[in-house]
């Protein structure tokens, strides 16, 4: 078996070879470079799996590499960011590579732990384990419209529960595209580009129509909770909406109290005016509003005061640093405290450790999501898994 790729890019030698010695370790063959700029040549031939790099380099640093590996559109790299700079800083940094839609699945300030490096290194092979989402964008363009057209992307869900009793709460569904050649796409690859080609609302008409199915069949087996939908800016359009949603929700029996629409800020921005009008007229019906990846969009206090959402859900970059770092500690304990004073339920994402899932509880959170609590999984899968939570 060949082993996986990963590269090191550090302007300290020695930094760099024990960064690289640790990947060695756990079961990667690492390449090392010390100049950024000659590092990019051997970066794209390579198209590591893998790449950490250091943000403060002479010549080329951290930030302009970013640019670079996104224009060329190396997007199944996933990036460890390091410096010696404050968290602030590598936070930025991170802010950056997401919005050129990179993953960065891990940043560390110098000096760095052995411990840290493992446990980071050993979570990007889980990560990866995924089946690659090597699918081009032109590959997308040709197959996308169609599996959407044929309602062929799949819905899974991600049980949520109650911080204080355990109890669940609800699920969140997330769009799964099963490719017969590449595996599992993820939603990150092809949601950006329904959205750009006009594909989001045959797209979110399917998740919302399985949802409201899947919803039922819990009923059915006596699981009352409601269902989260992530919804885009571009399905906030339709002025008729409110009434389209809440019709098709009586007719299969629910209603609209039973589910949720999660938007991030950046998409309640794109086109204020209407999707005000169209978020209360959804609340006037009794439908809840989350702020989905809270603290990483923009002109989020206006936003507060202006749409009325019922829920904020906490960003996983700061729930993952809840106990390494007092700035996301802060800004944590605050958004709490905001969604406590604007009655609105808390909750919290990407919980992947027990220590996160106590921190989040002792700070006050109501609610939690995650890999420590469950994955996502089909809907047939929910029933058992609850059954076996609840017996825990
Ligand atoms: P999101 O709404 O923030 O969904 C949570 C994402 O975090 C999911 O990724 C979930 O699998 C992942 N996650 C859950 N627990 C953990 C954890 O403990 N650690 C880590 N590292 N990740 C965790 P997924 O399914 O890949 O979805 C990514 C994003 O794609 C979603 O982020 C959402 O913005 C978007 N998305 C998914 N389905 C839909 C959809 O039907 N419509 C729209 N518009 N967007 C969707
Ligand atoms: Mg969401
Ligand atoms: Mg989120």
């Amino acid at each position: 078996m060949t082993s996986r790729k990963a590269m090191v890019i550090d302007d300290e030698p020695l930094m760099a070879e024990f960064i690289a010695d640790v990947l060695d370790e756990v079961g990667f063959s690492c390449e090392v470079a010390c100049d950024a700029r000659q590092a990019l040549q051997t970066l794209f031939k390579l198209r590591p799996e893998l790449l950490v790099l250091d943000l403060v380099m002479p010549g080329m640093d951290g930030i302009e590499v970013i640019r670079h590996i996104a224009d060329a559109g190396l997007r199944d790299v996933q990036l460890v960011l390091v410096s010696g700079h404050d968290v602030a800083v590598l936070r930025s940094a991170e802010q950056v590579a997401r919005e050129r839609s990179l993953r960065v699945v891990g940043v560390l300030q110098k000096p760095l732990r052995l411990s840290q490096l493992v446990e980071k290194f050993e979570n990007v092979e889980l990560a990866s384990a995924q089946p690659a989402d090597q699918i081009s964008d032109e590959q997308l363009a040709a197959q996308l419209p169609e599996v959407i057209a044929r309602q062929q992307i799949e819905v899974h869900y991600q049980p949520q529960v109650a911080l204080d009793s355990g109890e669940v709460v609800g699920v969140e569904a997330l769009a799964r595209w099963q490719h017969p050649t590449y595996g599992f796409v993820p939603p990150a690859r092809f949601i950006p580009f329904a959205e750009q080609h006009g594909l989001v609302k045959a797209l979110t008409d399917t998740v919302l129509r399985r949802t409201f199915d899947d919803l039922n069949q819990w009923r059915r087996e006596g699981y009352r909770f409601s269902a989260s939908v992530n919804i885009s800016g571009a399905y906030v359009d339709d002025l008729g909406l409110p009434e389209r949603l809440e019709k098709q929700l009586w007719e299969v029996g629910l209603q609209p109290s039973d589910v949720r629409m999660e938007l991030t800020e950046t998409a309640v921005m794109e086109d204020l005016a209407n999707s005000m009008d169209i978020l209360t007229r959804l609340r006037l019906r009794g439908f809840a509003l989350s702020i989905d990846d809270f603290g990483t969009g923009y002109s989020t206090f206006i936003q507060l005061h202006r749409i009325p959402f019922t829920e904020i859900k906490i960003d996983r970059s700061f729930v993952h640093l809840i106990n390494e770092e007092n700035d996301a500690r802060a800004i944590v304990e605050s958004t709490i405290m905001l969604a406590d004073r604007l009655g609105m339920v808390s909750v919290a994402e990407g919980i992947e450790h027990s220590t996160q899932f106590s921190a989040m509880r002792t700070l006050g959170c109501e609610r939690a999501q995650g890999y420590h609590i469950a994955r996502p999984m089909a809907a047939r899968d929910i029933s058992p898994w609850i059954q076996q939570w609840s017996s825990a």
